[in-house]
């Protein structure tokens, strides 16, 4: 681990100044950045302590949404009382994800900007067109069995690793973005993260020198009848191999409005049209779960070592979507 400076920011405009710098970064819960520095993989020459900030309430909105700030801890988030009654998916993937203890340090922002978890990412000693743009990836003809399915270019398969953006994605949140000159941007949380293309080392819109500052999630027919499900090699601690985030509006068991989001098999949190088109309209049951779940993974392209993904995320889809219809939604039949 090299040596860094460490300040602490007094308010957000001095948490933007100080992160211009050359090679500063934000620190929030640091339960990424500081394994990646012990890893050599992030080496940042500042941390900007954004601890301190006053951006740890989850508000409501006049319009029934909510409004959650970027350094809410995980845990406040998922244990929330409106978070759980009114957007479910969303408590649901944030317990899903990591262990309490991490949990309760890290934070919403911090949550969206995590980094991948593919292996060669995390070991200096491999090629990574993420860690270090045009050195190669070691994954694609490597041991790629947690790799992505879907969204991958010849740069890069590296799969997203949140379970919340996935369901912030479902609930058509927005991430509010500030930036140097003071003012503030809303990004759609569907196009918060980027595919990797011909640039892998680019994640995320967030520009050197921008905060995040919010999410909001509206308020919608569909959040409270929603669900999340996530299969992995261990119950807990563990990162996705396939999840799915599921919402639906149901009208006399007709489905009116969907929203399926996919996690771990993708480069991004996958928003799948096909499916939501499948089952718009149609029957709240078995069979429409299983035509939207081999909609969405039509397009999936396996490499050696991860084509079971393809099954196991149908399988997470149809659970999701059982469950999301299942669940007991306020004013919906
Ligand atoms: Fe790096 Fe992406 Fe290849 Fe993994 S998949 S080695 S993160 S370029």
């Amino acid at each position: 681990m090299l040596p860094f400076d460490y300040a602490k920011a007094k308010n957000e405009n001095d948490a933007m100044d100080r992160v211009r710098a050359p090679k500063a970064a934000f620190v929030a819960g640091g339960t990424t950045l500081i394994d990646l520095m012990k890893l050599n993989v992030m080496l940042p020459a500042m941390l900007v302590d954004i601890n301190g900030l006053p951006l740890d309430k989850i508000e409501s909105l006049p319009d029934g949404g909510l409004r959650i700030g970027a350094m809410v801890r995980n845990s406040d988030m998922a244990h929330h009382a409106e978070v759980i009654k009114r957007f479910p998916v969303l408590s649901q993937a944030v317990l899903a994800g990591a262990s309490p203890q991490l949990r309760n340090m890290a934070t919403t922002g911090g949550n969206l900007m995590q980094r991948t978890r593919c292996y060669y990412f995390r070991d200096t000693a491999y090629a990574c067109n993420k860690r270090q743009p045009g050195s190669g990836c070691a994954a694609i003809d490597g041991f790629n069995r947690i790799h992505a399915v879907l969204g991958g270019s010849d740069q890069c398969i590296a799969t997203h690793p949140s379970d919340m953006a996935v369901a912030l994605v479902a609930l058509d949140a927005v991430v509010h973005i500030k930036g140097s000159g003071g003012g503030e941007r809303k990004v759609a949380a569907a196009d918060f993260h980027l595919l990797p293309g011909k640039t892998p080392n680019k994640e995320t819109v967030v520009e050197p020198g921008e905060l995040i500052t919010y999410v909001t999630i509206p308020n919608s027919k569909f959040a409270a009848r929603s669900a999340y499900v996530k299969l992995r090699d261990r119950a807990s601690y563990e990162f996705a191999l396939a999840s799915a985030a599921a919402a639906l509006e149901l009208q006399d068991n007709k489905i009116h409005t969907a929203r399926l989001v996919l996690g771990g098999v993708a480069t991004k949190p996958w928003r799948s049209p096909e499916a939501e088109h499948v089952l718009t309209g149609a029957a709240a049951d078995e069979k429409t779960f299983h035509a939207a779940a081999e909609a969405a993974m039509k397009s999936a392209t396996p490499h050696k070592y991860n084509g079971f993904k393809i099954e196991l995320a149908k399988r997470a889809i149809m659970r999701a979507l059982a469950s999301a219809a299942q669940s007991k939604a306020e004013g919906q039949s």
